[in-house]
């Protein structure tokens, strides 16, 4: 772990993720008696600390509930705003002079700004010599493809070392995200199947109801190949695929993640279904010829000892029929002996399905004997909702913010995942061949069917409770 930060700076603190997501965290740090320094702003808008503050404040109202009135204020009196622009000299003076009022020597610099001015933002903070005296925090997304990946980490790179760069996919704050590296290691059980032996496929689903909504200019240079397949989905299936980690730095955590990107093979085209919803070329902002994916299903390949041969399916998608965040480990059939004698069918296939959404939990998808003469099986669930069960989640950004104030880089991306994974996915970018139509609350293209082996089908994720 590196020093603890000592000053807080916020590039972009006028923004709408400094409002919906950054105040309530710090709100959050605060009333855990967690946030121990001051927070700067630095906005081009032409607002007063006064200004700063209400605004803070109004943010955390919105989107804390019963907000006490105290904390609000105790953060307040951390809050100072350095207005100015960027391409201004003096901004960057008033900055560090500001850091040096402060006697602040490890600052956290959180870039809530258009990823199109972070490498003038780490190169304006070396000018003033801030690089030698903190960290950053680069925001969500890292590139939009892998050589503007590479090119950011060369700019950054030539300002900060690697270990001073936290690059936030928050999905790695999810408590529920970071429960699969618990749930795997913590629980003999699960080990010994765990593998090709055992698993006879992998789906992983990351669907929401909601279309693009108001969001369609912004959606049209993303897509969901993009958006969230690169970052949050291959790092869940990191998680889920990775050798265990040979202790708790966080070094050894990506070493392994790093390990597993590289033995996926990049997404072959032809193992590819894209799609986009019915209704999405009228949403404003969007071509009225847009081929740009609001769904896309994959086949992923692991070529590793543990998972050769294994299919791994993953979909994604706006507009479709559930809001869920699945893994479904499917598992091989037991041998049919038993059941060829009795005459019955054959048991289902077991499931562990790993919820990591709102309703976030794990269910055991088990064969039980079927009442009555025959040995007959029917599935029943062995399930736990962890909010349930344990009790409520902290919210990611309040744990990421955390991390990069204490100097953890446990949560965040390191370079080579970052990159590897754009070079999983850079060959959809390039031949994204046919899109194809669904209607809302669909489970997308019936095409998606076609990436799958013969046998094989789709396992609607558990509905949301
Ligand atoms: P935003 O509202 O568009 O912009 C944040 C602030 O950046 C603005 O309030 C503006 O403040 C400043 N800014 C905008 N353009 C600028 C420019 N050309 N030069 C200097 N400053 C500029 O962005 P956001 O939605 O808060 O997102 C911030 C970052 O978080 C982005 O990298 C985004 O991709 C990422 N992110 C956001 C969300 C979200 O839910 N919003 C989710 C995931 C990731 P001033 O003009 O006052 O300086």
């Amino acid at each position: 772990n590196q020093p603890e930060a000592d000053a807080l700076v916020l590039f972009g603190a006028t923004g709408d993720l400094a409002k919906r997501k950054l105040f309530p965290s710090l709100y959050k740090l605060e009333r855990s008696n967690t946030l121990d320094v001051p927070v700067i702003g630095v906005a081009r808008s032409d607002w007063t600390d006064d200004d700063f503050r209400t605004h803070a404040r109004e943010s955390i109202e919105a989107h804390v509930d019963d907000a006490d009135d105290e904390i609000i204020s105790s953060l307040s009196d951390r809050l100072d705003l350095i207005q100015g622009d960027y391409a201004d000299e003096a901004t960057w003076e008033e900055l560090r002079d500001t850091l040096d009022r402060h006697g602040s020597e490890t600052a956290v610099f959180y870039m809530a700004i258009p990823p199109s001015i972070f490498p003038m933002v780490a190169e304006k903070l070396a000018s003033v010599g801030l690089n030698e005296r903190g960290r950053i925090v680069v925001e969500k997304p890292f590139g939009r493809d892998l050589d503007s990946a590479v090119e950011l980490n060369q700019t950054l790179h030539s300002v900060f070392p690697e270990d001073h760069i936290f690059r936030i996919d928050h999905y790695l704050g999810k408590e529920a995200v970071e429960d699969l590296l618990v749930f795997r290691f913590a629980n003999t059980l699960l080990e010994p199947v765990w593998n090709r032996n055992y698993v006879r496929s992998v789906q992983v689903t990351m669907s929401e109801t909601i279309g693009v909504e108001g969001r369609g200019s912004f959606y049209e240079g993303v897509g969901a190949i993009r958006d969230v397949l690169q970052n949050h989905l291959l790092q869940v299936i990191a998680l889920l695929a990775m050798e265990p980690p040979a202790g708790p730095d966080a070094r050894f955590l990506q070493d392994e993640k790093a390990k597993v990107i590289s033995a996926m093979r990049p997404i072959e085209c032809s193992q590819m279904v894209r799609g986009q919803y019915v209704g999405y070329r009228d949403e404003d902002g969007v071509a009225d010829d847009s081929s740009v994916e609001t769904f896309a299903a994959v086949r992923l390949e692991i070529d590793s000892w543990r998972w050769a041969g294994v299919p791994w399916y993953v979909r994604v998608g706006k507009g479709l029929a559930e809001n869920a965040t699945e893994a479904v480990i499917e598992l091989r059939e037991p041998p049919r002996m038993l059941f060829d004698e009795a005459g019955s069918p054959p048991p289902e296939r077991n499931l562990i399905r790993l919820r990591l959404g709102k309703n976030d939990g794990v269910t055991f998808a088990l064969q039980a004997k079927t009442p009555g003469p025959s040995l007959d099986s029917q599935e029943v669930d062995v399930d736990v909702d962890f909010a349930a069960a344990l009790g409520e989640r902290q919210d990611a950004y309040e744990r990421l913010l955390g991390d990069a104030l204490v100097g953890s880089l446990r949560r965040f991306a390191r370079q080579d995942v970052v990159e590897g994974t754009w070079a999983i996915v850079q060959p959809a970018l390039d031949e994204p061949g046919e899109i194809f139509p669904y209607f809302r609350d669909s489970w997308g293209p019936s095409e998606a069917d076609n990436i799958l082996e013969p046998g094989d089908h789709w396992y609607p994720p558990s509905p949301a409770r």
